[in-house]
């Protein structure tokens, strides 16, 4: 099954497409991730796209387009996948179109009050990209990974000043991919709200795939 995880900066689309990605043995696609790493490995690439990150703003659109086309393509994604981040403006989501069909899109709901509290306490180990939370979930030694023992950090575009272009620039860009996939009939809306348990969302979720496996 082919999916898409939408929503905005902080709306937890990482962790919904993790969870999907073991119960359906599918691979979880995060451009963010990618991009991040490509920046860390100093690669031409990375070079590339660094700044718009740090900035928080949309890298162009050929070079995720053909990222991604690249990475569906490959034979672990043949069965499906999550993308987590991707496409987040109307060309990209044409350019997917034209080479893959897509089965659902979740679009996850979430107040801009919660996003912003989540993303200015999130901190990410450097080593192992492990997510951490200051207030809900804090590593057991402050600055240091869990896991790994590795230094943790905030994102450059976790700083507030960031956070609110990124919160705009999802509006703008992202509200046409919605519509988009709307007129298609693919979306499946998700109230994200913090007082509700994740396995409850998780389950409206696994509902809605069984409804489009069986279709
Ligand atoms: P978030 O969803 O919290 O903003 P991501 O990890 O998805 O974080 O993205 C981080 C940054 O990576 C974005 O601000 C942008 O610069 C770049 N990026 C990720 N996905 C895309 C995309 N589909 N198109 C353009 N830029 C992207
Ligand atoms: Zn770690």
């Amino acid at each position: 099954m082919n999916l898409i995880i939408l929503g905005p900066p902080g709306g937890g689309k990482g962790t919904y497409a993790s969870r999907i990605s073991e119960e359906y043995g599918i691979p979880h696609i995060a451009t963010g991730d990618i991009l991040r790493r490509e920046v860390n490995e100093k690669s031409e690439l990375g070079k590339k796209v660094e700044d718009y990150l740090d900035r928080g703003a949309l890298v162009p659109d050929e070079i995720v387009n053909e990222i991604v086309k690249k990475r569906i393509s490959e034979p672990d994604c043949q069965e499906g996948f999550v993308l987590d981040g991707y496409p987040r403006t109307l060309a990209q989501a044409k350019a997917l179109d034209e080479v893959t069909e897509i089965d659902l899109v979740i679009n996850l709901e979430v107040s801009e009050e919660v996003i912003i509290d989540r993303l200015t306490n999130r901190r990410v180990c450097r080593d192992c990209g492990e997510i951490y939370n200051l207030k809900s979930m804090p590593p057991e030694k402050e600055g240091v990974c869990d896991k790994c023992g590795g230094e943790l950090y905030q994102r450059e575009d976790d700083r507030p000043e960031v956070i609110k272009k990124r919160l705009r620039e999802y509006v703008e860009r992202t509200q046409p991919v919605i519509d988009f996939y709307r007129g298609k009939e693919l979306v499946e809306d998700i109230v994200a709200e913090e007082e509700r348990p994740i396995d409850e969302m998780m389950g409206e979720i696994y509902e809605a795939m069984e409804k489009g496996l069986t279709a």
